[in-house]
This record gives structure tokens, C-alpha cells and sequence, in this order.
């Protein structure tokens, strides 16, 4: 246990930002979220950093906004053959092409991905008959559960009454990968989402279930990805359920230390990346102390036992969060022009202002071996399937390296912790 000092607030906080405290007498999370308190119950119970939405989230309110209509027309809800929504996007995003061909293609392009993501999902009930309903942003909040409460809302639930078929699918217009997982360990918040289902609706106990992520822009893999449980539904949710209950208790728990004024331990991992609660989060300070100290010369990294070095190699993502969480600070402090902090310019590198008019001068030029083809993604339905085989092939694979024990916090922290009590030499 770490002493309670959640009350350290950052003293420079961005634009339009603020500080979510948690209420420890009423336990609360979101099903969105779960991919980070169930592996960490402390990242549930720490102050939360909020800022305000960014371009890329306002992109995919946008995008989720004409996934809406797409489902609505395919299953029959409301008016039949409206338009779809007209959107814009957002101000700010990354390499966009702000002229009107660019808009016009952005928008083109997330109106055929909403209509691709209502296709595959009722593609999910072709082989079944009678109506399926469709709850589009369906609310399955929790009142309590465990000791805390559980808000979700999944972007999707399907359910045939006739097959007595449930999936609920979710769509993720971001480009880092988030997969459907395996039977074993699915997407936490499709899972969630469908335990609640069954406790909400007891009546209504699948047989058969299914889950879906659909990522248009994921970088790679398969955009859509379905997962069906091969044992049966109720059995598959039961499962799931202890698995949540056993996450939400410690949750409960982790507030109850919090209301006695002590925080659990931490769990870093690849779940620490964008926590809204790092900055008071003992792990990450300590974690970017050590590290100093290695940048000093204090300690050396091949001192360490190879199982210490997998444990941290397997922790890796507290150290990004760290890094992260200082460049914003500096940044910060910058732009509230701070005496501690000065700049050095240097030159910007070259940029195209506008891709296709360099295009269009290459060309003209006659230089079309100076044109570089677009991701292979976008050239689906362009180019032939045939074609495009042809034209086409894979990088060898790529190794990712792995501790053959899994993630071990207690020995990554131990492997540094042994060594910050030398003198220094
Ligand atoms: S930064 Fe990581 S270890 Fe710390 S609270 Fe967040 S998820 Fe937990």
C-alpha cells in the first residue's frame, strides 16, 4: 500500500482541462475503460485528468454519428432512405487535406465505412430468420455491481429473438489496433457489454452470442474482426461474468482503501498508456525516478538478472506514459510562457502544402517514377481483386518479443528498487 496523496494537483493543467475526483463512497466506472481497471483497480480510484475532445475524437463522434444512420436504414429504424448526415471535419487533424476534394473524399470515405460496418453486422444474421432488433448506442448501465457502478453503452446490440442470437459490436474509428481478442481473452468492453446484457435482460438468455470490432483505418489486420465463443453462450457468460465481478470487487476494494487513506499498488503495463490518472500514480513517478537514475550513471541496465530486464521490458509502457506526461507539462509550461523554460528553433523541414497538386506537378513533369501508391488498404474496390493480389505481398513477419512469464510489476519495481539504496560510486 502507498500513502493517499491524491490531492497533489498538477499546478498547470492545459486549456479547458479539469480534474475528476473520484467519490470513494460510490464506486465508479466506465465499461470504455475497462481495458485499464482490470488489470490496474488503482487506475479507478486515482484523480482522472480530463481534457477537452481533441481532433481525432471529434472525428470519430463525426464518423459514429453517420454509422448511426447506416444502421438505421439497414435495419429498418425510422425513416427509410434520408441522406446521410452531412459532416465535416474536425479542425486540426493530422496531415488532412483541408481543400474541398479532401473534405469531399473524408466524408466520402466515412459514409461507405458506415455503410461496410451496418453491412457486416447484419451480414452476422443472414443465416437466421425473423427480425433482429438493433439498439444503436444501447445504455446497459449498472446501478451497482459488486459495490460499484458500471456505465456502458455499447454502439451496438443485436438480437434475434428466433435464434435467440446476441452480439454486440463496437466501432473504432481510431487507427492503434483494438481486436475482438480470443474466447479466452475477448475485447473487455464487447465482453462487458454483453455480461450486462444477460443481467439485464434475464428473460432473454442467449444461446448463441457474438461479438465484433469494426476498424475501417486500422493500420494492420483485418478491419473486421468477429469472435464466437465455440462453447456454449450461457456457459461463455458465465465466465465472463465471474471474470468482471472478480475486477469490480477489487475495484470496491481499491475505494475502500482509498476512503481509509491508502491507495493499492499500482499494476503498469501496456494499460498505462494515456491513464487520465498518471500523474498521481506512485508507479509512473517511481518508474521515471529509476529511470533517471540509469540515464545518470547511477545504475547500469546490464546489471540486471535477464528476468529482471524481460519484467521491464514488459512494463515498457509506464516509461512512454512518463515521457508523455513530461513533454506535455513542458509544453504546458511553454505556453503559459514560464521563466524555467526556454526554446531553441530549429529550421523546419520541407513540407508538401498540398499532396495532390504535387502530384498533379509530377505528372505533368512526366515523372510518374517520383509517385509513391497510396496504403494498400485504400485500394480495395479500386484496383481489381485480381489485380491487386498480384500487385501485392508481405513484409517477412515482424518478431515482438515477449517475457515468457507475462508481465511481473513486482519485479520490474524490485529490480530497480535494489539498486536506488546504492551510494553512489
Ligand atoms: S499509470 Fe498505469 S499503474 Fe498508474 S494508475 Fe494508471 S494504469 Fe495504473
Amino acid at each position: 500500500m502507498t500513502a493517499l496523496q491524491t490531492h497533489n494537483d498538477p499546478i498547470d493543467i492545459p486549456d479547458g482541462a479539469y480534474v475528476k475526483r473520484p467519490d470513494y463512497a460510490r464506486p465508479y466506472v466506465t465499461m470504455s475503460a475497462r481495458h485499464r481497471w482490470s488489470k490496474c483497480a488503482l487506475s479507478a480510484v486515482l484523480p482522472q485528468l480530463r481534457g477537452p475532445s481533441g481532433p481525432a475524437a471529434d472525428e470519430g463522434t463525426s464518423a459514429h454519428k453517420v454509422a448511426e444512420w447506416a444502421l438505421a436504414q439497414k435495419f429498418k429504424i425510422g425513416p427509410q432512405g434520408i441522406p446521410a448526415p452531412a459532416v465535416q471535419p474536425p479542425a486540426g487533424l493530422h496531415d488532412f487535406d483541408y481543400n474541398p476534394r479532401g473534405i469531399a473524399d473524408w466524408q466520402a470515405q466515412v459514409a461507405q465505412h458506415a455503410i461496410t460496418y451496418a453491412n457486416e453486422a447484419a451480414g452476422l444474421y443472414s443465416d437466421v430468420g425473423g427480425d433482429t432488433h438493433c439498439l444503436i448506442e444501447c445504455v446497459l448501465d449498472t446501478a451497482d455491481l459488486c459495490g460499484v457502478k458500471v456505465a456502458c453503452r455499447a454502439d451496438l446490440v443485436l438480437w434475434n429473438p428466433q435464434a435467440k442470437r446476441l452480439v454486440v459490436g463496437d466501432y473504432k474509428y481510431g487507427r492503434s489496433p483494438v481486436g475482438v481478442g480470443t474466447a479466452d481473452e475477448p475485447n473487455e468492453q464487447c465482453a462487458g457489454a454483453a455480461v450486462l446484457w444477460s443481467l439485464q435482460a434475464p428473460h432473454l438468455q442467449p444461446e448463441q452470442i457474438g461479438l465484433f470490432v469494426y476498424q475501417p483505418r486500422i493500420r494492420f489486420g483485418e478491419a473486421f474482426q468477429t469472435l464466437v465463443p465455440s462453447h456454449g453462450a450461457t456457459d461463455w457468460l458465465a465466465v465472463q461474468r465471474v471474470a468482471l465481478e472478480s475486477e469490480l470487487v477489487a475495484v470496491a476494494a481499491a475505494s475502500a482503501s482509498a476512503a481509509r487513506g491508502e491507495l493499492v499498488d499500482p499494476t503498469p503495463g501496456d494499460h498505462c498508456t494515456y491513464c487520465p490518472s498518471a500523474r498521481w500514480c506512485p508507479a509512473a513517478a517511481a518508474f521515471g525516478a529509476k529511470a533517471l537514475d540509469v540515464e545518470a550513471n547511477r545504475v547500469a541496465v546490464v546489471d540486471w538478472t535477464p528476468e529482471e530486464v524481460m519484467a521491464i521490458w514488459s512494463m515498457r509502457a509506464a516509461f512512454k506514459q512518463f515521457e508523455e506526461d513530461l513533454k506535455e507539462r513542458v509544453r504546458i509550461l511553454h505556453e503559459k510562457q514560464h521563466p524555467a523554460v526556454t526554446v531553441k528553433w530549429r529550421k523546419g523541414s520541407p513540407m508538401w502544402l498540398s499532396e495532390p497538386a504535387a502530384v498533379e506537378a509530377f505528372m505533368m513533369a512526366d515523372r510518374y517514377d517520383m509517385l509513391k501508391p497510396p496504403a494498400i488498404g485504400n485500394a480495395a474496390g479500386i484496383i481489381p481483386d485480381s489485380e491487386l493480389a498480384a500487385l501485392t505481398g508481405r513484409y517477412p513477419d515482424v518478431p515482438t518479443f515477449a517475457a515468457v512469464d507475462g508481465k511481473n510489476p513486482a519485479l520490474a519495481a524490485g529490480s530497480f528498487a535494489k539498486y536506488l539504496n546504492q551510494e553512489k560510486k
